[in-house]
């Protein structure tokens, strides 16, 4: 959603498609499932925090309160198009389950399973470097928590499940594009080892949605969809940041405490200092998931305070996407063109300026200026480590050196230099991020009598480039003064090839879930072929995996894609 005009992503409002097919009694019919498994809803959050009296489902502001009781609107024609197998284990579901037309009508939102007690959050955030007051969940809606077998808690939660006190004017809906894009990349954020919300399934609700897609006056329908998300807690910044500019430090402190004592426990009980190492952990989290990001390419897009969760994961996925080409300036977000705010190289310090509004929302309950600074200076110190750790993994460096003599005493580089050198010479041509880490493992470093030229040891390396034939003779000569470099180091380090070349590959992903790729997906399933979606939510599983019967999903984004809507850049309408 958003304005391209304005950057605020806020206006205008997709009108309201159609009016939902009211079917008062079908959430309350029974569920035949239930008569086979019992599934145990605890709501721990529903007992805990404040609930707004009022259950009318009119656009309003809702004060005191985190949740309003909302029912899902059904849908048409439920039809599940995907189900993630692993997060239906994690919730005890059984195959037999989720490939039944009930579990399509529960995760449409058209039936509900007892202990399910839905709700829509009432949050605030920051969106694009401005308070936006008010925002919450304005078309998701949590259904309860489920506690599985293992005694794990996990909330579920409709995306696209129809309006509620939040949704302001626009209709609680979500496209097929969207979801789909949200369903697989969560999957495979998930299997490439970053923190994530998770999706169970993608369910089409055989309606429209009418979306202006690049907001330009050229609305048109689109098939919907609604995708269950699965996480802990979807409880974000913007979550404390209401109570605090509202002044309402009674809820703020419930609020906190609930976050604490639940997702939290090891920090202690309640108190100023227990706050204190809450936003010291949730700094640590943060940087921790941004340093995951910017390993893989990752640009989340609209960083905005309302999209920054509480344990740290990647929370509502819009308009993101993975670098093709290593331009660190880039933002898939077309509704951040110009200012260019969640662009690649801005994440990190972006996450810093959120955690100083969390911090400014805690400040009442930690009640000391030092204790909060020393609470945001966790970020900044696990950032840097997290950085030189993930660096080090991606050129198959033991660590990076940072002193400038070796334990023997002898003088030595920093490697600091090494990687600011290459990332500057990714960034002169058009060079594939993903590719040329993953080939710079084949890269021969190993001593041999008859060494290679530098030439043939960069060969690997040329189908990371976007076009070979128009690198300059002088840029090719400085990649192979930096290759040589490399070789040194890595010899420098004693590891073999065959060790370092299994270690990078395990850090470095083939696959990630191109802008390209996932829209050769939209388009199939926008014509009823699943069988795109189906075969990457199967690769994505195994992203460091050669699979080279799926090798199209690992090239390079096609000249086609270029400049396609969708591909390169996407905007906030979903
Ligand atoms: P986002 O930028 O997608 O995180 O959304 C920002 C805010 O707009 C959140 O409060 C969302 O719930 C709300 N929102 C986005 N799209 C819709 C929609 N189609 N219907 C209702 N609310 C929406
Ligand atoms: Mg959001």
């Amino acid at each position: 959603m958003g304005s391209a005009r304005d950057g605020t992503c806020r206006e205008p409002w997709p009108l309201r498609a159609r009016e939902p097919l009211a079917d008062p009694t079908a959430s309350a019919r029974e569920s035949c499932y239930e008569t086979q498994v019992k599934l145990e809803f605890t709501n721990r959050a529903w007992g805990a925090l404040p609930f707004d009296p009022n259950e009318e489902n009119r656009t309003r502001q809702v004060f005191g309160a985190c949740f309003t009781r909302v029912r899902p609107t059904p849908v048409k024609a439920p039809r599940t198009l995907a189900v993630a197998r692993e997060v239906a284990e994690l919730l005890d579901f059984t195959p037999d389950f989720t490939a039944s037309a009930e579990f399509a009508e529960i995760f449409a939102g058209n039936r509900s399973l007892s202990g399910m007690d839905p709700v829509a959050a009432c949050y605030g955030g920051h969106q694009f470097g401005s308070w936006a007051g008010q925002l919450g969940d304005g078309r998701a809606i949590s259904l309860g928590e489920l506690k599985n077998a293992r005694g794990e808690h996990w909330e579920l939660q409709l995306k696209g499940a129809g309006p509620t006190p939040y949704s302001r004017r626009a209709d609680g809906r979500a496209v097929l594009r969207s979801s789909l894009r949200e369903f697989l990349c969560s999957e495979a954020m998930h299997h490439l080892g970053i923190p994530t919300t998770r999706a169970l399934s993608l369910v089409a609700t055989g309606e429209d949605v009418l979306r202006d897609l690049l907001y330009d006056g050229n609305a048109r329908h689109e098939p919907g969809a609604i995708v269950c998300r699965v996480a802990p807690t979807f409880l974000r910044f913007g979550n404390f940041e209401l109570f605090a500019a509202r002044d309402d430090h009674e809820n703020l402190s419930k609020l906190a405490a609930h976050t604490l004592t639940t997702h939290f426990p090891e920090l202690g009980a309640p108190s100023p200092v227990a706050f204190q190492e809450l936003l010291a952990e949730v700094s640590r989290r943060t940087a921790e998931l941004i340093a995951a990001w910017m390993a893989k390419g990752f640009v989340h897009g609209v960083m905005n305070t309302d999209n920054m969760s509480v344990l740290g994961l990647t929370i509502d996925y819009g308009p993101f996407g993975f670098l093709d080409d290593f331009d660190p300036s880039w933002t898939p977000n077309i509704t951040d063109a110009s200012g260019r705010r969640y662009r690649y190289e801005n994440q990190p310090s972006i996450g810093l300026w959120n955690l100083v509004r969390l911090a400014h929302a805690l400040f009442p309950l930690i009640g000391d200026v030092s204790a909060v600074e020393a609470a945001l200076g966790a970020y900044g110190d696990t950032l840097t480590r997290a950085r030189s750790r993930t660096l080090a993994e991606k050129l198959g460096l033991r660590a990076l050196r940072q002193d400038e003599t070796r334990a023997d005493g002898s003088p030595c580089v920093p490697d600091a230099t090494l990687v600011d050198d290459l990332f500057e010479l990714l960034a002169a041509v058009e060079t594939d991020f993903t590719l040329f880490f993953r080939h710079l493992a084949d890269v021969v470093t190993d001593p041999a009598a008859d060494e290679p030229s530098d030439e043939a040891r960069f060969a690997p390396l040329w189908d990371a480039y976007y076009d070979a034939s128009a690198v300059s003779a002088d840029h090719r000569s400085r990649l192979l003064v930096w290759l040589r470099r490399y070789v040194a180091r890595v010899r420098d380090d004693g590891r073999p090839d065959s060790e370092r070349r299994q270690a990078m590959n395990a850090v470095n992903p083939k696959y990630v879930l191109r802008n390209y790729v996932a829209q050769l997906a939209i388009e199939a399933a926008e014509r009823s072929d699943l069988s795109v979606l189906e075969e990457l939510l199967d690769v994505l599983r195994h992203p460091f995996d050669e699979q080279p019967a799926h090798g199209r999903f690992a090239e390079k984004r096609p000249e086609w894609a270029r400049h396609r809507p969708g591909c390169s850049m996407l905007s906030c309408s979903s």
